[in-house]
């Protein structure tokens, strides 16, 4: 969720009067602490948390913030993953600070009262922490604005302190050969670690990269329908789908890379429905099932073979253009 909602995290606190620590990059070694620590059949973000969790505690925080995440948008849950995610790091690891616990719960309660509770939970005033909610809100605001105007998640976090008319409308676009939409959960899509850098690798093959938070933040307030009868319950999964029921309807998108973690329930379900409705519309789809085991050689050579196989359709299609303007236009 640091890739979602790390800068009202960090607005908040700072707000409070307390000094935010990150843990560091992701590496081997935070992967391999985390791996022994979670239990096998669980997904490779999981895993990472753990590894964070302990490169933190060795930073010698006071505190330890971990969020519980049950429900972000009405009538939706989130995976069960982030439902206990307190509960599972409290039952693994020994050692640890206090921990702060932001519960997100909003079916029950809305998320101003969830700030309340954090808050007291530190100690600070009701007015202090009022103040620090309306900032966040507002830090969040502009950062996915920001995003929205096509910028990735590092070039927004380094914009969001910049005064807001130096920002340009739009982020610089190269003269790419294939648009390219790369939808998944914010931690498989903006961490490099997980994904081997996939985002930096297609930019060089001339490939336009779209993510879920460049689209309009308005496609996401609908609830999707499946069927008639059949509704989605995911939180992360809801946008994904609204993501790609948007994407299916631009004429300007070549294709669409879905990113799952193994071992994910939820991104497996969904994945069949996508699969289907990109085939129905002859929209080239691939869904990429990542864990620790993946091959850096087997990913790249599956994304070159489908990048290639776009970038050889748009030609065709273009050329076939052309001879049709020949035919119909007389000597
Ligand atoms: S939604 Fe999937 S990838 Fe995310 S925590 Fe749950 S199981 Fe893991």
């Amino acid at each position: 969720m640091y890739y979602k909602y790390y800068p009202i995290w960090k607005a908040f606190f700072e707000e409070l009067d307390f000094e935010v620590v990150l843990s560091d990059k992701t590496n081997n070694k935070i992967m391999d602490e985390g791996s022994r620590y979670a239990i096998d059949e669980i997904c490779i973000p999981l895993k990472l948390y753990y590894g964070h969790v302990l490169n933190l505690i060795r930073k010698e925080i006071d505190y330890l913030f971990v969020p519980r995440y049950i429900s972000t948008t009405f009538g939706t849950y989130m995976c069960p993953k982030f439902l206990g995610l307190p509960d599972m790091v409290r039952g693994t690891l020994d050692n640890l600070p206090t921990i702060i616990e932001l519960e997100i719960d909003l079916r029950k309660k809305p998320n101003f009262y969830s700030a309340y509770e954090t808050g007291r939970q530190l100690n600070r005033p009701v007015s202090k922490i009022m103040k620090a909610f309306n900032k966040s809100i507002k830090i969040y605001k502009f950062f996915r604005e920001i995003m929205e105007r096509g910028f990735t998640f590092q070039q927004a976090l380094a914009l969001i302190n910049k005064n807001p008319s130096e920002i340009p409308q739009k982020a610089e676009e190269n003269n790419a050969e294939a648009t390219i939409a790369i939808i998944g959960h914010g931690y498989n899509i903006h961490e490099p670690f997980i994904n081997m850098d996939l985002l930096k690798k297609l930019k060089k093959m001339n490939v336009k990269v779209i993510t879920l938070e460049n689209l309009p933040i308005d496609i996401f307030k609908k609830r999707t329908i499946i069927t008639n009868t059949l509704k989605n319950y995911w939180g992360n999964e809801e946008e994904i789908l609204s993501a790609m029921n948007y994407l299916f309807e631009q004429k300007d998108i070549d294709g669409i890379i879905f990113i799952c973690s193994f071992c994910c329930g939820p991104d497996s379900l969904i994945d069949e429905i996508i699969t289907r409705d990109a085939k129905k519309i002859n929209l080239p789809y691939i869904c990429l099932v990542l864990d620790e085991h993946s091959g850096q050689a087997g990913v790249i050579t599956r994304i070159e073979a489908f990048v290639d196989m776009i970038i050889r359709k748009k030609k065709t299609l273009k050329l076939e253009k052309i001879e049709k303007i020949k035919l119909k236009t007389p000597d």
